[in-house]
């Protein structure tokens, strides 16, 4: 039986592959931050399998010694502080965790693995972000980064050390480059999340409005469970590499706010949302969206859900976790 060690279990991204690794047959560990991580027991009750190490990313030791206690074959490093408009007010932080904390995986990984450094798999959690104020349309593997965020600074370093340590070492490294991706997990901060709980508490009568920030923002945005199943083909590869995953299609805030309200019976959306300069970010990323044909021809992954059902979806989870009290 493989084993694996997960950072960031307590994330969208984390609960979806505990859960895909553990229908794989695998030992599933994870590492989780803090003295009470109010997420834990979301954790133990969705994934009750997964053992739980206690961990920071910013503190080696702590790593080193979640290696030694899991002996995992393969390693999925998704943890980061991870909410790009934090990201501004807490530079620092961000780059310690998002960025630093890779090279802190990294040498745990390295370290542990000793005289055979690709023993172990890792994988880095990059992300479209690193693109920023894209070079080019689509964006690939090869397209020149150019982050705008203190978060996409922070990946854009995690995912070049991911690669020198690749070249360095010989260790089966590899990054998975990732568009926005989506689910009824994801956290209530981020766009879709917010619109669907949104939408779902007006047409309960419960909200009036949803208050918002640049909604001309476009985005290649795809389902989560999709793709962690990209992560862990990646690891199943001869050979380390690096890839885009993506959709191919791009929508903007305001398509999402059509399809969220339209499904709810909500035509015109416009009376329903109001901006506001606080959503507003020193610096936008206009126009995400991902060419994700290596992955397609190499893995052989792509996506199965689409834009219209990922958001109707949402929407009817977070109508159905209300009305049950939930949320
Ligand atoms: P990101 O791509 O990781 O930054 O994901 P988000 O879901 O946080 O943001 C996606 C886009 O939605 C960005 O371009 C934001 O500027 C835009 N946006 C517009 N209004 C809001 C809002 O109220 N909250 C968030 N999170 N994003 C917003």
């Amino acid at each position: 039986m493989p084993t694996a060690l997960i950072t960031g279990i307590t994330g969208q991204d984390g609960l979806y592959l505990a859960e895909l690794l553990l229908a794989k047959g695998y030992d599933v560990h994870g590492v989780i931050r803090g003295q009470s991580n109010p997420r834990r027991e979301l954790v133990e009750r969705l994934v009750p399998d997964v053992r739980l190490h206690n961990v920071d990313l910013t503190d080696l030791s702590s790593l080193m010694r979640a290696m030694r206690d899991s002996e995992p074959d393969e390693v999925y490093n998704l943890g980061a502080v991870s909410f790009v408009a934090y990201s501004w007010e807490n530079a620092f932080v961000t780059s310690d965790v998002t960025g630093l904390g890779v090279l802190n995986m990294l040498e745990a990984v390295r370290l542990h693995a000793g005289n055979d450094p690709a023993s172990v798999r890792f994988y880095q959690a990059s992300s479209s972000e690193m693109f920023g104020k894209v070079q080019e349309v689509p964006q690939n593997e090869r397209t020149l980064l150019w982050p705008r965020s203190p978060y996409g600074v922070s990946k854009v370093y995690g995912h070049h050390m991911t690669i020198n340590y690749r070249e360095s070492y010989g260790m089966h490294a590899s990054s998975g480059i990732l568009f926005n991706h989506e689910s009824p997990r994801r956290g209530e901060e981020f766009v879709t999340r917010k619109v669907s709980k949104g939408v779902a508490a007006i047409k309960l009568g419960r909200q009036d409005e949803i208050v918002m920030g640049n909604l001309d923002a476009r985005r290649d945005w795809g389902f989560a469970g999709d793709y962690v199943e990209a992560m862990w083909l990646m690891l199943q590869q001869p050979e380390a590499d690096d890839y885009v995953i993506a959709t191919g299609e791009t929508h903007s805030i305001e398509e999402m706010l059509s399809v969220a309200f339209g499904h709810v019976g909500i035509s015109d959306w416009r009376p329903y949302v109001r901006q506001d300069a606080a959503f507003v970010r020193p610096a936008e990323v206009d126009h995400l969206v991902g060419d994700a044909s290596k992955a397609r021809r190499v893995l052989g992954w792509k996506p199965t859900v689409g834009f219209e059902e990922l958001i109707t979806g949402m929407v009817d989870a977070d109508v159905a976790a209300l009305e049950a009290g939930w949320r």
